[in-house]
Formats: structure tokens, C-alpha cells, sequence
């Protein structure tokens, strides 16, 4: 079944394309940028929830290892104290004499050797250093001046002096502890204990851990990195730089601060720090980011900080983010190759809705043609019943027609009649007359040769009138007639003549049925075959040609002679009623009028043709019964 394309419905082509194209343009960049911003979006969360982690770890952390460095500097806190219950302390600096200087020095080494502190002296309220633990050594502080010392102001007004600091001997760092020793309400010394707190920073180390404490000043004083120590934490002015390096706290080193490349505060003592790399191990570009944590120290107005590399973190975060980018690319494959899929299919089922829908269409149209054809044809059914009625009704007419037409031609040829019939009559009253006379007179052969006259006229009008009789009768038009019975029955009737006159004849016809009555058929062929046979009486070698051939529906008979053929007056006057050249009875002069009428009754035709050969043909056309039945004899 074939389909009417117009029936798809095909999307409009500017249409259809443009959405493709920018698709096409526009969908792998923005897969990309997706994929970028969703690996960028699944490292931040990835980091950030392990920044999250990594601080409530860190704060454990953080707690537990402040919690230890403030039990290390608390551990020696009461030490200072200690030495107000030392009489010998006391006497020394009621009475600053060698002998209890020695005492008191010998006193302050055992101490400090049992406390496994870095060094335990007493100062008087000036400053100067009365004992040390350290007599013995070269780099002793006996009879240093100390009043500079912070912690010495402190303690030497009541307050407990806490102070980390470089040694000015020895540059030696050091916490120092330092105590107002009273008695009886009034200060009279300083004892000060010098902790060294780097024990702590090989713990550090050896537990590799990255941790700093900060002093009051923001001065990192321990750091489990040495590169770091003596840093800053916090920007200095030039003034408190100023007034740092004029204490010595520091010695003279230079307080640089410690200057991370980016720094990003998180919470409240949280923040995420980046420093340059250091390390051998890692490459130069790397940069080392911590997540830093400060927690104040008790009893000391330092802080403690603890950094938790978050490289690791990073890495991971940084896979993270790369798997969800991967994720996506994958989801967003797997998408986009669903949503080909679901348009091919979609496409598949458009077309064939569109197929089955032509089809359907096809189907109506067909059956509507189907019922339009029927209509017309029961219209063409009614048309023909119609046109039988009509035809029947026409036939009826034409049958009144000719009928009439012969009645019109016998009245137009009654002038003629009368005047063929009343020549024989006058004859016949004038032979008759004559005939009584001559009988009268007793002349008999003259009587007899009268009355054989009178037989002849009698009936020569016998034959007209029985021409004129059987042309007016009412015939049989619808009858069928066989041509070649026709013809051998015309020859039968014309026997004798045919024979007589050595004729040869030729039959090329064919035996079929043509539309005339069989009687009128043979009365037109005796006519035309007779008429052909007196022409041809003075013809040594008579030849009749039958020859047929079928044209317009018709069989076209043609009947030639070898006769004498028409001179040109008597063709003029040929069909006429009662006109004939021949002599004597020979002739009516109703042949060829009849047969023109028979043939014309039944819808043929009789004309005539003048050979240049010579002779004459007469041809008579007759409607055929059935063409089909054509065969030739
Ligand atoms: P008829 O035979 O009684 O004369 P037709 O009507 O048959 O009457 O013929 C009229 C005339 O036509 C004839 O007298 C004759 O002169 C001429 N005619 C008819 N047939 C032929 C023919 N085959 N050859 C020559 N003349 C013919």
C-alpha cells in the first residue's frame, strides 16, 4: 500500500535544526563547566567536612597536649616558694656574708638538681643575684644585676613573676619563675626558678606533632619546628619591638613574625594556615596548609597551639572532588545517552503514528472512493436504464418515422403511381374497347393478340403494386440477417440469369450478422446483384466482385460490376422512384429506391461509386449485430 509522504508529520527544518545545533554547541561546554563546578563543589564539602573532623579530633587533641604543657610549667610553680621556708635564704639577705652565701649556694644546687630545674638563685630587693644554683659554673650569675628582668619587677612587688626569656650570660632561653620571698609582711628577696621547657619540644617531635606556645607578647617560645621559634605570631609595631629589645627578653634575636602565605580564620581559636614548603620531601611548589587551634594556657598568659597538617585531608578531598567530577561525567554520559535513546525511540513512534495514521487516511479516502464510485456507478446504471428507455423510445419514434417516411415517399411517388397506373389503364380501356369491336367483328387473332396485351399491362401493375405493397408494409427493422445466406439465396433467386451469363464471381465478405430483416437483405441483394447482371450483358467476361469490410461499426458491402457503368444524366436521377433506362418491361425503376429505403429503415445507407475502371459499385452499409461475430468465408 502506498502512503502519501505529505502525510508525515516532519518537524519544520529551521526548527528542527537550530535546537540541534546549539545543543550541539553548547552542551559539552556546559557538561565541563558542570563537571568543573560540581568536582570544585565535592572537594570544598569533602574539605570542609574534614576541616570539621579534623577540628573536633584537633580539639581533643588540643586539650590533652595543653593540658600536659600546663602540667610541665605548673610543676615548678610552688619552687620559688619554696625557699621563704629556707632560714638559711632569709639569713643571707639579712646578712649578705660569704658563709651564707656558700650555704645558700650549696643549698640552691642540691635543690636544683633534685628538681632537675635549670638553675634556682635569690636575688635581694636591688636585683642582684645573692645565690645560685650555678655557683660553680663560669657563666655563673652570682652579683648580676637582674633588676631589668620582668619577672624580677613582678615578684619584688608581691606579684608572682612569670616570664620566659634568653639568657643574658649565656643566651640560653629559659622560663623563669620568680617569687617576692617576705617575711614579717615585707619582701626582702626574689627566689627564681629557670625551667628549660625544651624537653617538651623533642616530645613534640618525637610524637610528631606540630605545636607552638605563644607568649603574652605573641612571641613563640616553643615550637616542635625550631624554625619557627622566636616568631611572632602577631604583627609588632616598631615600639613594642623597641621596648622588647630593650628588656633582652629576647635577646637580640630579631622577632620576625612568622608570616603564613594565607590565612583564614575558621572559628574562635580556628584557623586554616598556609605556609611555603620547607621541607625536602615535599616539591617546592607544594604548599603545607594546617588547620591551626589555640587554646590559652592556665596560670600563664600564653597560648598553645597545635597545627594539624591538612594535606592529607586535601588529597583526599582533592579525589573527592575528582570522583564526583568523574560521577557526573558518567551520570551525565549515561543521561545524554538515555535521552538519544528515548528521542530515537520517540522518533521510531512518531513515524510509525504517522505511517499508521497515513494509512488510516488512506484507508478512509479509499473508502469513500470506494462509495463514491458506487454512487456513480448506480448513477451510470440509471444513466443506461435511462438511456435504453430513451433508445427504445427513440427506435419506437424512428420506426413511426420511417413508417411515415414510406407513406410520405408513396404519397410523393403517387403522382408518379397514378400516372405509371394510368397509362397501362387507358391502355387497357383502349385495347379493351378495341377488343370488343374486333370480337364484333369475328377478328379473333386480333382479339387474342389485344387480350395478351392486356394480360401484360395487367401485370406489370400487379408488380408495382406489389412492390409499393411490400415497401409500405410495416416490417421487422430489428431483425438480424446472415450475409452470406443472403447472398446465396439472392444468387439462387437470380439462378438462371447468373448461370446464362457465364458470370464470375468473387466473394471477399465476411459471414456475419448484420442489423435488417433477412428478406429485406436478399430483396436489396437481388436488386443490386440483377441491376449489376443487366449491366453487364453486353460484357463478354462478366465479373461480380463481393467485397466487405467493416467500418464505423458497420459492414460496408460493396456489390462491383464490370458493366457498362452511368453515364452522367442517369446518375442524377438513380434513386428516383419509377426512373429506369431500361427498355420495354425490362425496367420499374423501384429497385434502388426500395433498397435505399430498407437499408436507410434499419439505420444503413445504399450509395453508389463510379469506378474509373469502369462498371459500377454499389455499396450498402449495415449496422452490425456484433462485431465480435466477424468471420470470414
Ligand atoms: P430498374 O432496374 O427497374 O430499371 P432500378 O431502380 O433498379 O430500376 O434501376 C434504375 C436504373 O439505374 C436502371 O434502369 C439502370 O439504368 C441504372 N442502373 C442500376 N444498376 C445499374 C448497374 N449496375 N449498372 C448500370 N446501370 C445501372
Amino acid at each position: 500500500m502506498k502512503c502519501d509522504p505529505t502525510l508525515y508529520r516532519a518537524a519544520p527544518t529551521s526548527l528542527a535544526v537550530k535546537p540541534r545545533l546549539i545543543r550541539h554547541l553548547f552542551l559539552p561546554p556546559l557538561v565541563i563547566a558542570l563537571m568543573i563546578g560540581l568536582g570544585y563543589l565535592g572537594f570544598w564539602v569533602s574539605e570542609h567536612y574534614g576541616i570539621r573532623s579534623l577540628s573536633e579530633n584537633g580539639q581533643r587533641q588540643l586539650e590533652l597536649h595543653a593540658r600536659a604543657v600546663e602540667s610541665e610549667i605548673s610543676k615548678y610553680t610552688y619552687l620559688p616558694s619554696l625557699l621563704e621556708l629556707e632560714s638559711s635564704v632569709s639569713r643571707l639577705l639579712d646578712d649578705p656574708s660569704p658563709e651564707h652565701r656558700q650555704t645558700v649556694n650549696e643549698y640552691l644546687e642540691g635543690l636544683n638538681r633534685r628538681s632537675r630545674s635549670r638553675a634556682i638563685y635569690v636575688m635581694d630587693t636591688t636585683g642582684r643575684v645573692m645565690a645560685t644554683s650555678n655557683w660553680r659554673d663560669v657563666d655563673s650569675y652570682l652579683g648580676e644585676d637582674l633588676s631589668f628582668r620582668a619577672y624580677f619587677q613582678n615578684a619584688v612587688r608581691g606579684q608572682p613573676g612569670r616570664f620566659y626569656g634568653i639568657g643574658s650570660t649565656n643566651g640560653e632561653p629559659g622560663y623563669y619563675l620568680a617569687h617576692g620571698l617576705e617575711e614579717r609582711g615585707k619582701i626582702i628577696g626574689v627566689a627564681v626558678v629557670k625551667v628549660r621547657l625544651e624537653a617538651m619540644e623533642e616530645r613534640w617531635q618525637r610524637a610528631r606533632l606540630e605545636a607552638f606556645v605563644s607568649d603574652e607578647n605573641g612571641i613563640i617560645i616553643l615550637s616542635s619546628d625550631p624554625a619557627r621559634r622566636l616568631k611572632s605570631v602577631i604583627p609588632l609595631s616598631e615600639e613594642t619591638k623597641e621596648k622588647l629589645a630593650r628588656s633582652l627578653q629576647y635577646y637580640w634575636f630579631p622577632l620576625n613574625e612568622l608570616q603564613p602565605l594565607a590565612r583564614e580564620k575558621l572559628a574562635e581559636g580556628e584557623e586554616k594556615l598556609t605556609f611555603p614548603a620547607n621541607s625536602e620531601l615535599m616539591s617546592e611548589e607544594e604548599n603545607i596548609s594546617y588547620l591551626s587551634q589555640t587554646r590559652p594556657l592556665s596560670d600563664t598568659p600564653w597560648n598553645f597551639t597545635l597545627l594539624t597538617p591538612l594535606q592529607d585531608l586535601r588529597r583526599e578531598a582533592i579525589n573527592q572532588g575528582i570522583l564526583v567530577a568523574v560521577a557526573f561525567a558518567l551520570v551525565a554520559f549515561l543521561l545524554i545517552a538515555w535521552n538519544e535513546r528515548r528521542k530515537v525511540i520517540a522518533t521510531r513512534l512518531a513515524a510509525r503514528e504517522a505511517l499508521q495514521e497515513a494509512n488510516n487516511q488512506l484507508e478512509r479516502r479509499i473508502t469513500e472512493r470506494t462509495t463514491d464510485l458506487r454512487a456513480s456507478n448506480e448513477r451510470l446504471k440509471g444513466q443506461i436504464r435511462e438511456r435504453r428507455q430513451a433508445e427504445e423510445t427513440l427506435r419506437r419514434a424512428q420506426d413511426e418515422l420511417v413508417q411515415a417516411g414510406k407513406l410520405a415517399a408513396i404519397g410523393q411517388m403517387s403522382t408518379s403511381i397514378a400516372h405509371e397506373l394510368n397509362q397501362p389503364l387507358a391502355a387497357l380501356r383502349t385495347l379493351s374497347g378495341n377488343t370488343v369491336r374486333f370480337l364484333e367483328r369475328g377478328q379473333l387473332d386480333v382479339a387474342s393478340t389485344n387480350l395478351k396485351t392486356i394480360n401484360e399491362l395487367i401485370d406489370r401493375m400487379g408488380r408495382i403494386t406489389a412492390s409499393l405493397r411490400s415497401f409500405a408494409r410495416r416490417g421487422d427493422d430489428k431483425g438480424q440477417a446472415s450475409l452470406g445466406k443472403a447472398v446465396d439465396a439472392a444468387l439462387q433467386v437470380l439462378g438462371s440469369r447468373v448461370e446464362n451469363a457465364h458470370l464470375q464471381l468473387h466473394r471477399d465478405f465476411a459471414d456475419l450478422q448484420v442489423q435488417i430483416d433477412q428478406t429485406r437483405l436478399e430483396q436489396i441483394l437481388v436488386n443490386l446483384i440483377g441491376n449489376a447482371l443487366d449491366a453487364m450483358q453486353a460484357q463478354p467476361l462478366p465479373e461480380l466482385w463481393l467485397e466487405g469490410e467493416i467500418s464505423e461499426g458497420k459492414y460496408r458491402l460493396r456489390v462491383r460490376d464490370n458493366g457498362h457503368g452511368i453515364d452522367a444524366e442517369t446518375r442524377k436521377h438513380l434513386f428516383e422512384p419509377f426512373f429506369t433506362t431500361k427498355p420495354g418491361e425490362q425496367g420499374l425503376g423501384l429497385g434502388l429506391t426500395l433498397s435505399a429505403s430498407l437499408a436507410a429503415a434499419t439505420g444503413g445507407h445504399l450509395g453508389v461509386e463510379h469506378p474509373a475502371s469502369g462498371g459500377t459499385t454499389f455499396v450498402l452499409s449495415l449496422p452490425l449485430v456484433s462485431p465480435l461475430h466477424a468471420e470470414p468465408i
